[in-house]
């Protein structure tokens, strides 16, 4: 009987869809395996290694059918890099945010977008940012934040299968050079490739690989549009998962760019932990099926906005 339903699937070439609209923890390895890797050498901003990283990024993009503004899925920019207190000048790095975009379909809404971000760097061998006493020593990052890059990947290979049932746009962009002071954030909402009005909703994803035993996923800013917090309850517990929904506590991550622009936001986590900053913040911490989990969640999110009107007229928060 599944043979037949598999001849069926084939004949029909519904197969292959069916594959691709599927979030599987495997792929969520690969890309983690790969972000983490010590050729890619912390995600440091800057040099020949970033644009290898940023390559691989847009490469999915495409793959995933995203579409790129002003023919380009980069987008370019200075990052001043911190250094410790006793160094004067900060040295200056080319580096880039990545950014892909998916066409609502209803002639009105298609005009408002909701952008999914994660930053892609990291601390590269330490420098002043790193809690380790471990000097120039590889920071993997695999839950800060090669977590929310894989995630943004494979929620956005997800989304552009059911393209045709999206009514508002999406823009999905990985951020560069966050650690250096939400550098790739600050950048993008100066240099917008839609007008800022037109920027709905900004979810942020920043260390979501490690969904605990009780299935906590944290957010802040779900007060920042009408209804959100009762939304976030609701699609939470649909998924599986436990909810940590605050009204605003809007802070640590490059959603915070947005908001000081406001912009309605959600600051998606799974938690801080002891291996924060440090070279231990490797692959092999990371829970995967739980990661799906946050992957599905955010995605029923986004769909649930973005194949209708819900109202997202920003709302501030103390
Ligand atoms: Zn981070």
């Amino acid at each position: 009987m599944m043979r037949k339903i598999l001849c069926f699937l084939l004949l029909f070439n519904l197969y292959p869809v069916f594959s691709q609209t599927e979030i599987t923890t495997n792929e969520l390895y690969d890309h983690i395996s790969f972000l983490t890797s010590t050729v890619n050498k912390g995600r440091y901003p800057g040099s020949s290694t970033n644009k290898k990283l940023v390559k691989y990024i847009f490469k999915d993009f495409k793959k995933s059918g995203l579409e790129k503004f002003d023919q380009s899925y980069r987008q370019e920019f200075v990052a001043e890099l911190r250094v410790s207190n006793d160094v004067d000048k900060k040295p200056e790095v080319k580096t880039w945010n990545v950014i892909g975009l998916l066409k609502g379909n209803d002639h009105k809404l298609q005009n408002e977008y909701i952008v999914l971000g994660a930053h892609y760097d990291h601390l590269g061998h330490g420098g002043p940012s790193s809690k380790s006493d471990q000097l120039n020593t590889v920071h993997p990052g695999a839950d800060d934040n090669a977590s929310g890059t894989a995630a943004l990947l494979e929620i956005a290979e997800r989304l552009s299968a059911i393209q045709s049932q999206l009514k508002r746009s999406i823009i999905f962009v990985a951020f560069g050079a966050e650690e250096q002071g939400l550098l790739g954030s600050k950048h993008f909402v100066e240099n917008s490739p839609v007008p800022l009005a037109q920027l709905k909703l900004m979810i942020n994803m920043d260390m979501v690989g490690r969904l605990n035993e009780q299935k906590q996923i944290y957010m802040g800013g779900a007060g920042t549009f009408p209804e959100g917090q009762k939304l976030m309850a609701k699609l939470g517990k649909e998924a599986g998962l436990n909810p940590v929904v605050h009204a605003g506590s809007v802070g640590g991550s490059d959603h915070v760019s947005f908001y000081k622009k406001n912009i309605s936001v959600l600051g998606m986590h799974t938690g801080g932990h002891k291996q924060y900053h440090t070279p231990e913040d490797t692959i092999d911490l990371i829970n995967f099926k739980g990661e799906k989990m946050v992957c599905d969640y955010i995605f029923q999110t986004i769909f649930t906005l973005a194949s209708s009107a819900h109202p997202l007229t920003f709302i501030a928060q103390d």
